[in-house]
């Protein structure tokens, strides 16, 4: 945007590329010709982050001739601000750096796509103040968050991100835009395909159109809007607060408490939790689960397993049964009441669930956990045993 905002980024780029040229022998035209990289006017797109592979920061290159008209339109250009590292023993992350260079040093495209090295957070904060668009195209479901967009919202820029991390609790039509259908496809080279040509057509359709859409006084309204709606909604909902206010509640916390409740009568409870860890490691290895009986009547499935507990109590363990979500969906996991000991089976015991026979009963898997009041599982105890 032809804005005070872009244009500090607009000279910092250039500044940053004017030396990093100079550092690296490029010839003198070269650098004087630096100088008049990027427009003030152009729609500027960007990212800035860690490259490595699951962050498929060459999507936007799937198709290069593509990615070239849209930069190279003469009426509506669109140019980009890049930065990044990969860690030295990535290796895919350091090819994935060595296509945009390459893409950058085309002579059509020098003046419109920057790559910037050394990236830091100073350069992150650049960025993140002054780009239009901040892409984001990691592959579902490996983005934790996706930090950086929460930064470049509250700095009214606009995030167009795959529906992952952050972005799949945020993204509504109003704030930003979404690439992808928010389910997991694994390593498919031709579904990156569809999300790469979904990606220029809501670029070409949608964003670009949006950006050079201007009233009598020449602003962007709609685009205004948009930046209103996403910092509006956006903003107080993912913040440093929020994250704080997460972690405090729903884990540091309870962690207090948990350690206040061992502490107490001089480590009572610790040390009876000590006595049960001892006692789950050495009978863990025995325990096995025996007949495994699965049926439908009706809207039902009916499932009883034998476990042998090998003197563990029925009470050191959770015993679920377990289905993969579906669609992305969260996991089935319903626990299994114990109907007692079989009789002439010496240390085995009946456990019974019965769960709905909508999806097929061969989805569904039969589990052991440790379990004791007041302890975290997995993170305290990561032992389960899974029926074969
Ligand atoms: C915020 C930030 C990141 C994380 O960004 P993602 O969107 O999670 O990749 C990485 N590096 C720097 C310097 C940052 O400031």
């Amino acid at each position: 945007m032809a804005a005070a905002r872009y244009e500090a980024l607009g000279a910092y780029a250039r500044e940053r590329m004017c030396s990093q040229l100079a550092v690296s022998g490029s010839a003198s035209e070269a650098i004087e010709e630096a100088k008049r990289f990027l427009d003030p006017n152009a729609l500027t797109l960007g990212f800035a982050r860690r490259f490595t592979a699951y962050k498929r920061l060459n999507l936007l290159l799937h198709n290069p001739e593509r990615l070239i008209r849209l930069l190279s339109n003469a009426e509506r250009p669109m140019q980009l601000i890049l930065a990044g590292k990969a860690h030295p023993a990535d290796r895919p992350g350091h090819d994935l750096i060595q296509q945009w260079i390459r893409f950058c040093q085309r002579p059509e495209m020098r003046s419109r796509v920057i790559f910037l090295t050394d990236y830091d957070m100073q350069l992150a904060e650049r960025l993140v103040q002054g780009i239009d668009v901040w892409l984001n195209t990691p592959q579902r479901p490996w983005e934790a968050c996706g930090t950086s967009g929460m930064k470049v919202l509250v700095n009214g820029g606009i995030n167009f991100s795959e529906l992952d991390g952050w972005w799949a609790e945020a993204c509504n039509p109003k704030v930003g835009w979404a690439l992808g259908d928010g389910r997991e496809h694994g390593d498919d080279p031709s579904w990156d395909a569809t999300e790469a040509n979904a990606l220029y057509d809501r670029l070409e359709h949608e964003i670009i159109p949006e950006f050079y859409d201007r009233d009598k006084q020449g602003m962007p309204s709609g685009w205004i809007g948009r930046v209103r709606e996403s910092m509006a909604q956006l903003a107080p909902r993912f913040s440093a607060s929020r994250a704080v206010r997460d972690y405090t509640e729903q884990h540091y916390l309870p962690a207090a408490q948990a350690f206040r409740h061992r502490a107490a009568n001089r480590g009572a409870a610790g040390v009876a939790l000590i006595n049960w860890q001892r006692n789950v490691e050495q009978k863990w290895a025995a325990l096995c689960f025996g007949e495994v009986k699965m049926e439908t009547r009706g809207e039902q499935h009916v499932c009883e397993v034998q476990l042998r507990l090998n003197d563990l109590d029925p009470s050191s363990v959770q015993v679920e049964i377990y289905a993969d979500g579906t669609n992305s969906g969260a996991p089935v996991k319903q626990s299994m009441t114990c109907a007692g000991p079989i009789a002439g089976m010496s240390g085995f015991f009946l456990y019974r669930a019965v769960v709905p026979s909508s999806r097929p009963i061969t989805d569904y898997t039969a589990r052991v956990m440790p379990h004791s009041e007041g302890i975290s599982i997995p993170l305290e105890n990561t032992k389960i045993l899974w029926q074969r």
